[in-house]
């Protein structure tokens, strides 16, 4: 049966999710508010060599495969180049190496010289790197728009710069959304609106615990190639895109970084984020920053992602590492919402439920 869908909010989580839900046949509205996202702005590593635990592993990297999938229909530039990593410590590096070869993950411990053949432009190769081959870069900046396009030519529909104020109820049950312009109606509403999550559904009393988590992200001018692979280094997470812009978050670690303020301004951050770029690569010249942004990550309290149903009618996607998930968790949430879950996609979907907060 053909159901109506409104999804609040266009960055990866709602576009994509928008996109399996026309493909099943669904008819859908997206609606965004605008302003910065933090897909647009994100670093855009797709990884599992990050995780939390095994199941959020297990999670990633059906994430990966998800990425292949998605690929044959949606244009997005994703560069399957590879992560170096080497931003822990020896003793660290061995028990990743031994945990991910345990999960059966490519991955591979390599020496300095090979790296040096790998990076020449390293000013200090380290002794020993974990290299991903199967991890890759998603173009941040358009990416939404790959997904929002492929779902418009399913005969979404896109409603653009629109703030959902609230979710709107009849009889206990979701029926919609309401807009400072008036109230749109739908069979069921699913909410992937970033940190805008937590206000769109506090407004019928659910509780979606998210922490702040902002950070800050650079960019240079575009550069002659000097990097090919996702480097994850004691002094930072760097990588150049095909554009030739080479991009840095400004905190090393910025996947596990949990501060909850940027204590300097963005020219402080910037600034000292360049100068570990030089110290980590050669044949950049006098390459500077030319560009650097404040994003808010969308974080759950937990650390885990929030996907499931949160009232009747009404359903929730938010999470950190939406660049790596985004396409497995639409897909499975599409199939949750539309009563297709098999028995293997519930067991992944189990750990993510809102329940954990709603009913602890
Ligand atoms: C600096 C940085 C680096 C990152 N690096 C990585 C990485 O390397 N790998 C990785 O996997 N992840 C990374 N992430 C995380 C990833 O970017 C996010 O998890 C993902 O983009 C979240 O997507 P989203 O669609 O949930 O939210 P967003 O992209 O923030 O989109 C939210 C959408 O909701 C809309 N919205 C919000 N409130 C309302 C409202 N009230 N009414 C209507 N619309 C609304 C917004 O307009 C927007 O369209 C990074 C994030 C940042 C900021």
């Amino acid at each position: 049966m053909v159901q109506s869908f409104i999804v609040v909010g266009a960055g990866i989580i709602g576009a994509a999710t928008a996109l399996q839900l026309a493909k099943a046949g669904h008819a859908v509205k997206i609606v965004q508010a605008g302003g910065v996202d933090a897909t647009s702005t994100s670093f855009g590593w797709i990884n599992a060599s990050f995780f939390l635990n095994d199941d959020h592993h297990h999670l990633r990297r059906a994430g990966i495969a998800a990425w292949h999938r998605v690929l044959q229909n949606v244009p997005a530039s994703v560069d399957w180049q590879g992560c170096l990593c080497w931003d822990m410590s020896p003793d660290d590096m061995e028990a990743t190496f031994t945990q991910l070869r345990a999960f059966d993950y490519p991955v591979e411990m390599i020496a300095k010289s090979q790296i040096q053949k790998r990076e020449p432009a390293l000013n200090a190769a380290p002794d020993q790197a974990l290299f991903f081959p199967a991890e890759g870069a998603a173009s941040p900046a358009d990416l939404s728009r790959h997904f929002l396009t492929a779902a418009q030519a399913l005969g979404a529909k896109l409603i653009r710069n629109t703030y959902v104020s609230a979710l709107k109820t009849k009889n206990g049950r979701v029926i919609g959304i309401e807009t400072p312009q008036g109230d749109m109606l739908a069979d069921q509403v699913v909410i992937a609106a970033g940190t805008g999550t937590a206000a769109i559904v506090g407004s019928i009393g659910c509780d979606i615990p998210l922490v702040p988590r902002p950070a800050y992200i650079l960019r240079t001018a575009p550069q002659k190639k000097v990097l090919h692979h996702i480097l994850a280094t004691p002094q930072g997470e760097i990588r150049q895109e095909p554009s030739g812009q080479i991009l840095m978050p400004v905190v090393p670690g910025h996947q596990s970084d949990d501060a909850e303020e940027l204590m300097q301004t963005p020219t402080e951050a910037a600034d000292a984020a360049i100068k570990r770029l030089h110290a980590i690569c050669g044949g950049l010249e006098n390459a500077d920053w030319s560009e650097v942004t404040r994003a808010e990550r969308p974080m759950p309290r937990d650390g885990f992602p929030i996907v499931g149903p949160i009232a009747d009618g009404a359903y929730v996607g938010v999470l950190h590492s939406g660049i790596t998930l985004g396409p497995i968790i639409a897909e499975l949430a599409a199939k949750d919402i539309t009563g297709r879950l098999d028995n293997a996609d519930a067991a992944m979907l189990a750990p993510y439920r809102p329940d954990r907060f709603l009913h602890p």
